[in-house]
């Protein structure tokens, strides 16, 4: 049995076909058209009929992952800011255009649930997955089922860990997310280095400030810069502390980052273990195990996607 993942994001669409042991075995991809619903979904279609005209095992389901929130059981993308649509039936129009029948999930979501039936979290019932990019997802697993609430639960980049602080692109100050994803992490950066610039910084961004990204922060630190030590020490505390809180409220066995701000080697997830250590009662036994990096590659959102429909909830 195969089935497709769709990945959509704000400018592109990628999609693949997966196997049951959560293997690739043909990606495509294109961009996403967003004038209308109508130029979205063909998008879309294109993508998947040029993978499906690969030749491939005939796939029996598609699961697709969405920058935004959805009704599951109705099958609906109710709203995807960065993408622009509201209430598209998504899954009963690919299943009148493909006759196949289909999932439909939060990105961080499908992200989560990825990790848990495939890659590092497949030996694990209860998890919790934080992705930290350009915002910060989450997915929180419980008993091999997606924690939803009453609809959007799991939505870690948002919990409110400095009242008053910067603003969120949700509109509430203090968030996670405006502190820890990238832009945030860049604009922590900018403030510190202007009242303090090093040589190192200045050579880095040629001089101007506004090059400064999150991961110049991460180069600058790296190469011995004291002021940008500190700027990425604040964040692996801030995600310690979102660590901390889904450690109180869910018990998880493990606790799993992704993201494209987690791809430096492996610095960011060690500050975090030393971070939870330290600001726990008594340290964890077993902390490299229960923080951990995701095992995703450049395709773990077509894997999450499909994994949707593969390895279905119970
Ligand atoms: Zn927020």
């Amino acid at each position: 049995m195969t089935g497709i993942g769709i990945d959509i994001g704000g400018t592109k669409v990628a999609a693949g076909i997966v196997d049951q042991d959560g293997s690739i075995l043909a990606t495509d991809r294109g961009p996403m058209i967003k004038d209308s619903h109508e130029t979205m979904l063909e998008s879309i279609c294109t993508v998947v009929d040029r993978l499906l005209a690969q030749g491939h095992e005939r796939p029996s389901a598609i699961g697709i992952a969405v920058p935004g929130t959805v009704d599951r059981d109705r099958g609906v993308a109710v709203s995807a800011v960065n993408v622009g649509w509201r209430n598209l039936p998504l899954v009963d129009l690919l299943q009148d255009r493909y006759g196949l029948p289909g999932v439909i999930a939060n990105d961080a979501n499908a992200g989560a649930w990825g990790e848990y039936a495939f890659g590092t979290g497949r030996d694990r019932q209860h998890l919790v997955y934080i992705t930290v990019g350009t915002g910060i997802g989450g997915g929180i697993i419980e008993d091999g089922r997606v924690v939803r609430g009453s609809g959007a639960a799991g939505e870690i980049g948002h919990i409110l860990v400095s009242p008053g602080g910067p603003l969120c692109p949700c509109g509430v100050n203090g968030c996670l997310e405006s502190l820890a994803a990238g832009p945030g992490i860049a604009r922590r950066g900018k403030q510190a280095a202007a009242e303090q610039p090093t040589a190192i910084v200045q050579r880095l961004t040629d001089g101007n400030l506004e090059n400064l990204t999150s991961f110049t922060v991460h180069e600058a630190a790296e190469a011995g810069d004291p002021v940008l030590q500190t700027v990425r020490d604040d964040t692996a505390r801030w995600l310690a502390i979102g660590c901390q809180i889904c450690q109180q409220l869910f018990a998880p066995e493990c606790i799993v980052f992704g993201g494209g701000v987690m791809q430096d080697g492996g610095r960011l997830i060690q500050d975090i273990r030393n971070w939870f250590q330290r600001l726990a009662g008594s340290p964890h036994p077993d902390v490299e195990n229960y923080i951990r990096l995701a095992a995703e590659s450049e395709h773990s959102g077509i894997v999450g996607a499909a994994a949707l429909v593969l390895e279905p909830e119970r």
